[in-house]
This record gives structure tokens, C-alpha cells and sequence, in this order.
């Protein structure tokens, strides 16, 4: 079992395999100019699949495959069937924009995913276009559609933002309730690489679904930074809110960056190499390394103070 400095179980591991992305999200990337890492300093899929190994061996039971956007990263799925081969019982998700889906949810369904989060901002072409800063919305619906044709269990992931799509989260809801897949709105989190200024709180996200339905907070689960709402009906959404705290004490997950960095904390600077370890395939300084990363976590987030981070999502895969 892996335990970090304040006895929390780690047992959530969250893997950018790129951070490329065909999308340019107003509130996720930079504006030009761009520079990525260069292709020879990434993990292969096979040294990404040593770490996991010994990662499942030491304990984890979920990982979701992240980016960037990581159906760019050719073969995803062969990754994908590496891990569920070794441990088919493994809670194995990804997050996606969704825009290749339509070519490639059965191949991952083929490969061993069950559930997928896609990322939908919007309903609205010109918001989509607006916000994604390419006109996507066709080709998000499309993937969605193919994802739910193979029978992959989805929930959705929608960035709030002021002035924006504030008036597109009922549909979303609705789009979102009459197919039975769980809404979660994400509270924007400020960065130096965005371009967008303002998110909608929590509280400004429940103002707006109030004007259509009543609602219940649900108890918090385990160490989901989503907290639950349910409508009278049944239906449940949820709200990420990381701008608290709360969700701290319960903290399971750690990151690992396509280039290799273990990051104990989205909003922590400190960060650990595993590239040299696993490139001379030395497991034990890799897992020793993991050892150290989760010694130095965080009891609390660090966001607001001096060493918090401005990785930006794409970097750490959110
Ligand atoms: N490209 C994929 C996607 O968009 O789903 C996966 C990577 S993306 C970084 C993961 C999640 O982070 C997405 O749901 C996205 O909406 C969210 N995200 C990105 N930047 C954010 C920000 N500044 N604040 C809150 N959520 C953000
Ligand atoms: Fe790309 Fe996802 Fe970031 Fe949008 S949120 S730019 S789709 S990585």
C-alpha cells in the first residue's frame, strides 16, 4: 500500500501521455507563441508501462490516461490494453475533448476501457468555436455519440465561464440528464496561461440550475473532489470546486507527466523525475522516487501561496 507523509492511501494515478492538443481552450492554454517538449524527451508507452506495473504492484487501483489531448498520442489504445491485461479489475478511465472519439471509441472499448470523461463547454457552435478557438463542436457531439454507441459509460466535464457559456449549462444539463451521463461543472482555475479572466463559482453555477430545478447537496464521496447535487428526479450532477480545501484530507491521487515528472500536487511546485530510473529500467530507484514524491505532498493544496503552481492544465493533464 503506498501511503503519503500525512498516512493518506495513494491508490489514484492520473498519466498525461502528451500535452499537445488540437484544441486551444481559452482557459487552458497560452496563446502563441507555443513551444512543446520535444518528442524524444517523452516516455514510451513501454516505459510508461514499467512504472505502472510497479505502481499497481505497490497499490494503485485507478488510473485515468490524460493530457493534453491524448487521443492525439498515437496507438492510446495499446497502452490502454497494456494496463487492463495486467490488471483487468483496475478502475481505468480517460480524459478526452472527445474529438477523436469517433474513430477511436471502439478501438479503446476493444482495448479494455469501460468509462470516459469527455470535456463539452458548450452546445452553441460559435460558443464551442469561441471557446475552443476551432469550430469542434460537430466533432465532440460525434465522438460522444460513438463513445455511447460502444457502450462506454460517460460523464461530462464542462469549464463555466463568465459571460461565456453561463447561459448553455441548463442545456447542458438537459443534454446531459436525458442521455443518464453525470454533468460535472469545473470551477475555472485561474493561471498566467489562460485568456479567459473569470470562471462562475459554485455558488454562481447553482444560482443558474435553480432557476430551473430543486436540488439536495449529496454526501461527499470518498476523495472526489466533486461535490454531488441531486434533482428532485433523481438525476446527479456534480461541482468541482478547487478553490477549497476540503477535499485534502482525503486525498489519494498523484500525477505523472509524459515526460516522466511525478507531481504530488496540482498546485505544488515540487517535482520528481522517474525519466532516468525508467529509461535504465531500474524499477526499484523509480518506485523509490514515487516513495520520496508522496513523503513530500502536501497536507493541503497550495493554492494562493508562494509555492503553488502555474503549470498549466494541459502540462499536468488537469
Ligand atoms: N484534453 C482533454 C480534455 O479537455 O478533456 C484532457 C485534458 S484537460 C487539461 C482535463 C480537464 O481539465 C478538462 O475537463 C478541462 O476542461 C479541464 N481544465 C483545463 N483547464 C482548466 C482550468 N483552467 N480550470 C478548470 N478546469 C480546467
Ligand atoms: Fe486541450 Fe483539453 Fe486543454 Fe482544451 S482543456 S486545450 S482540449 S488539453
Amino acid at each position: 500500500m503506498l501511503v503519503d507523509g500525512y498516512k493518506r492511501k495513494v491508490d489514484y494515478l492520473r498519466i498525461s501521455v502528451t500535452e499537445r492538443c488540437n484544441f486551444r481552450c481559452q482557459y487552458c492554454m497560452p496563446e502563441k507563441p507555443f513551444s512543446w517538449t520535444p518528442q524524444e524527451n517523452l516516455l514510451s508507452y513501454e516505459e510508461l508501462f514499467l512504472f505502472v506495473k510497479a505502481s499497481i504492484d505497490e497499490g494503485i487501483s485507478k488510473i485515468r490516461i490524460t493530457g493534453g489531448e491524448p487521443l492525439l498520442r498515437k496507438d492510446l489504445d495499446s497502452f490502454i490494453k497494456m494496463i487492463h491485461d495486467y490488471a483487468p479489475e483496475l478502475d481505468l478511465s480517460i480524459t478526452t475533448n472527445g474529438s477523436l472519439l469517433g474513430e477511436t471509441a471502439q478501438q479503446l472499448k476493444d482495448a479494455g476501457l469501460k468509462r470516459i470523461n469527455i470535456s463539452l463547454d458548450s452546445l452553441k457552435k460559435e460558443t464551442a468555436h469561441f471557446i475552443a478557438k476551432k469550430d469542434v463542436l460537430d466533432s465532440v457531439l460525434k465522438g460522444i455519440e460513438a463513445a455511447d454507441r460502444v457502450g462506454l459509460k460517460i460523464k461530462i466535464n464542462c469549464v463555466p465561464l463568465k459571460d461565456v457559456n453561463d447561459s448553455d449549462l441548463l442545456d447542458l444539463l438537459e443534454f446531459c440528464k436525458q442521455r443518464n451521463y453525470e454533468i460535472r461543472f469545473i470551477e475555472f482555475m485561474e493561471n498566467s496561461h489562460a485568456s479567459v479572466k473569470q470562471g462562475l463559482s459554485s455558488q454562481e453555477i447553482q444560482e443558474i440550475i435553480k432557476t430551473k430545478y430543486n436540488f439536495t447537496k449529496t454526501p461527499r464521496i470518498g476523495s472526489s473532489p466533486s461535490q454531488g447535487y441531486i434533482l428532485d428526479d433523481g438525476y446527479q450532477f456534480g461541482i468541482i470546486e478547487p478553490h477549497l480545501d476540503d477535499f485534502c484530507k482525503d486525498c489519494n491521487r498523484i500525477r505523472l507527466t509524459a515526460e516522466g515528472f511525478l507531481i504530488p500536487c496540482l498546485y505544488f511546485e515540487d517535482a520528481l523525475s522517474i525519466a532516468d530510473a525508467i529509461k535504465e529500467k531500474n524499477i526499484t530507484d523509480a518506485v523509490n522516487i514515487l516513495k520520496i514524491v508522496l513523503q513530500n505532498k502536501p497536507e493541503k493544496n497550495k493554492w494562493g501561496s508562494d509555492n503553488s503552481s502555474d503549470r498549466a492544465f494541459y502540462q499536468t493533464g488537469g
